[in-house]
């Protein structure tokens, strides 16, 4: 059989947060660019199960959790750190195929919070849980629990110093990026969507951001499409934008690009910046963003490639 001849082409497309990602920036740290780009490859690797006619809901989780364990990435190991030095983490997952959703937020002991928020889609009567209750939950659940510490790196306690030093704004993007998401579409004609996220450097009171609210920062809905979003959280749960971006589609009839820049423009109007990634089971793979870069990537039966600069490869 061709992958012509399938029901539906498989489709993953992946991000590791929007910011100001510039390549003079990654100049200054040999290595990095290497080591990011590499790390997006595994991910969109860890997706083929995609391949062999695996869920879409699989592949996003499975994507997830390789950029969760990436220490270059803002999710579980090498999470930014709160104001007060810890680490909170935000995870949500969504079924498009049954509309089935699970969220977590301020987690801390969770080895790989995307695998909790499935669990509570999965395993509880919720979509969303928080806090000690989450961690109780997954502890219950018999998920992979860390010491903390294992979440924090070096590179992160620095940058939550030289933040509180200068009084940066929480909003700074250069501060931000690094939420990981995946979006898929598998053989079977079913979307899905997971994002998951440290949040912000110096988070302060609980904050929560927008990916862990289902239709903010996570949406998947077989009607439309797939969409994990990453930025300026508050500017993102305003707009509502994952499941924005999935109402005009359904309601409206946009493709996905419009769909997606007309959100962002949205996004932008009230001075939010950041981007998404789409899906959707027609098979378009769509970036958007208004940020100078978006770690991202994307994988069907044809290959993969990613990208991180805003003049690399758009769509
Ligand atoms: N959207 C995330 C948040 O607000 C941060 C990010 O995507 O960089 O928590």
């Amino acid at each position: 059989m061709t992958t012509t001849d399938r029901a539906t082409d498989w489709k993953l497309v992946i991000h590791g947060g929007a910011g100001v990602i510039e390549r003079a920036q990654l100049e200054r740290a040999p290595g990095k660019e290497r080591e990011i780009r590499d790390g997006l490859g595994r991910a969109l690797a860890a997706g083929a199960v995609l391949d062999g006619g695996g869920t879409a809901l699989d592949a996003v989780d499975a994507a997830v959790r390789v950029l969760e364990d990436d220490p270059n990435f803002n999710a579980g190991h090498g999470a930014v750190m709160t104001y007060d030095g810890k680490i909170e983490l935000d995870a949500a997952i969504m079924d498009g195929r049954t509309r089935e959703a699970g969220a977590v937020t301020g987690v801390t002991a969770t080895r790989n919070p995307i695998g909790l928020a499935r669990q509570v889609m999965e395993a509880s009567d919720h979509v969303m849980l928080g806090g000690d209750g989450a961690d109780a939950f997954s502890r219950q659940q018999g998920l992979t629990q860390v010491n903390p510490s294992y979440f924090a790196t070096d590179y992160r306690r620095s940058q939550i110093e030289t933040f509180k030093a200068s009084e940066i704004s929480a909003l700074d993007l250069e501060y931000r990026y690094g939420t990981v998401g995946a979006v898929a579409l598998d053989s079977h004609g079913h979307v899905a969507a997971a994002t998951s996220t440290g949040g912000m450097t110096g988070k302060r009171w609980n904050r929560i951001g927008d990916t862990p609210i289902i239709g903010a920062g996570t949406y998947a809905d077989d009607r439309a499409g797939a969409v994990s979003a990453t930025g300026s959280g508050e500017m993102f749960i305003r707009v509502g934008v994952a499941h924005e971006i999935c109402a005009r589609m359904r309601l409206l009839g946009e493709d996905a690009t419009t769909a997606a820049e007309t959100v962002m423009k949205e996004v932008a109007a009230i001075d939010g910046s950041g981007g998404v990634i789409v899906v959707t089971p027609r098979g378009e793979m769509v970036y958007s963003f208004n940020s100078a870069g978006m770690y991202r990537g994307k994988a069907d039966a044809n290959g993969r490639r990613v990208a991180i600069f805003g003049d690399e490869e758009q769509r």
